[in-house]
């Protein structure tokens, strides 16, 4: 990432880590990858059991490989032959890691989802949640983050997983109702009740859609 980019991240980055803690979540700021990583593994102790939705940003810091490799109960849905029994396990993990599709500066998440598994277990169950943030998911608000939900995170992950939908035809959005759609469920997180059940490290790189 360019210099002056990460200069201007990493001034807006206090604004964010304000508000997210003025919605009852902790929140700190990682300048690198590898220094996420570390943070991350300082919050989940061994022993630990550990689900995640689809994240890219989580591999991308090398968060799930360390921990599938470490000394922790991680649930790892590919290797469940019973995908609903590996979700359903999720529900009662100590930590669930996922990223969010935007943030906006003042510290709200949107998440976007087909099958619910992920926005549903941020919203209720794991006693913890832990997002990997990259930088380039924040916006300036509300509106901004669902154009970027919409626009830019669910195209490129319609991509991903070859979904027959208009916007892997388009780029963007088209606001199908197509039986591919991966937006089906929208989660808002503006506030934790639970304070301490939300941790939030953003990270000053470009992760994940
Ligand atoms: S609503 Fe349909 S077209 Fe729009 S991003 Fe979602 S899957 Fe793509």
């Amino acid at each position: 990432m360019e210099e002056m980019t990460k200069k201007r991240n990493a001034l807006l980055a206090k604004k964010v880590i304000e508000g997210l803690r003025s919605r009852n979540m902790e929140a700190e700021f990682a300048e690198t990858k590898e220094e996420a990583l570390k943070k991350a593994l300082e919050l989940i102790p061994e022993g630990a059991c550990v689900s995640m939705g689809g994240s890219m940003s989580v591999h991308a810091i090398g968060l799930s490989e360390a921990l599938k490799n470490g000394n922790y109960n991680f649930i790892d849905r590919d290797a469940y032959e019973d995908k609903r029994q590996a979700m359903l396990l999720a529900y009662d993990a100590d930590f669930f890691l996922s990223s969010c599709n935007a943030m906006t500066e003042d510290g709200v998440m949107v998440n976007i989802d087909g099958n619910a598994n992920r926005v549903s277990a941020i919203a209720q169950g794991p006693k913890h949640v832990l997002f990997i943030v990259g930088m380039n998911k924040i916006c300036k608000d509300v509106d901004h983050a669902m154009k970027r939900a919409r626009n830019v995170a669910s195209p490129i992950n319609a991509q991903r997983f070859g979904l027959k939908t208009p916007c892997t035809q388009t780029g963007s959005c088209m606001n199908c109702k197509s039986a591919d759609t991966i937006c089906c469920q929208f989660l808002i997180t503006r506030y934790s009740r639970h304070a301490g059940r939300i941790h939030v490290i953003l990270v000053n790189e470009d992760l994940g859609y």
